[in-house]
């Protein structure tokens, strides 16, 4: 028995996980092909996706991490972010993809657009691996996607509650909230 089994259940296995960032790793394979392509992921959450996703695209690329920090009143992001770790190279020029784990309101992913675009890269594009548009405050143009999910609370594949659960392999959804 697993140290979550008690409190996570499953929300995406983790086999149609890993089917569908490799997908998006081939599609994104697709796209840039000829391009100096930079991978910014943000951390904390979207760590494991990244690399998983980084993993599955054919293409020399960059990684860069940029740290940030929202501000929650409860559970909902105040759209207040701060950039805690900076990245670590001129970004002008370069063709940005920004990785996320979720985008919820929308608030934090507007924030890092409008910095990052202030920088000039050549294009700035966004992957996240989940959304939940029932929670949008802001439009976003989410151009890879993984999935789609309704407005309940995620763990796991990067994601955490208190800090917990970022090591789960899937996505899942705590019990009893
Ligand atoms: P947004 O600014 O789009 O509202 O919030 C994005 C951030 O909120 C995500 O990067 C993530 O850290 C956090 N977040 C939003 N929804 C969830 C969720 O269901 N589970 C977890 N663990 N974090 C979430």
């Amino acid at each position: 028995m697993a140290f979550y089994d008690q409190d996570v259940g499953t929300l995406i296995d983790e086999q149609k996980l890993q089917t569908r960032v490799r997908e998006l790793g081939e599609e994104i394979t697709r796209d840039y092909q000829g391009k100096d392509l930079t991978l910014v992921c943000v951390l904390k959450g979207s760590a494991f996706f990244a690399m998983d996703l980084a993993r599955y695209i054919d293409l020399p690329l960059t990684v860069e991490f940029l740290g940030v920090s929202s501000y929650q009143g409860g559970t909902e992001s105040t759209g207040e972010v701060r950039i805690t770790t900076d990245v670590s190279k001129p970004m002008a020029g370069k063709h940005l993809l920004v990785i996320e784990d979720i985008i919820d309101t929308g608030l934090t992913m507007s924030f890092l657009l409008e910095n990052l675009r202030a920088r000039h890269p050549a294009s700035l594009k966004v992957c996240s691996l989940l959304e939940k548009p029932a929670r949008a405050r802001t439009q976003v143009q989410i151009d890879y996607k993984g999935f789609v999910i309704e407005d309940v609370f995620v763990v796991g594949y990067g994601l955490d509650y208190a800090e917990r659960y970022r090591n789960l392999p899937f996505i899942g959804l705590m019990k009893g909230r």
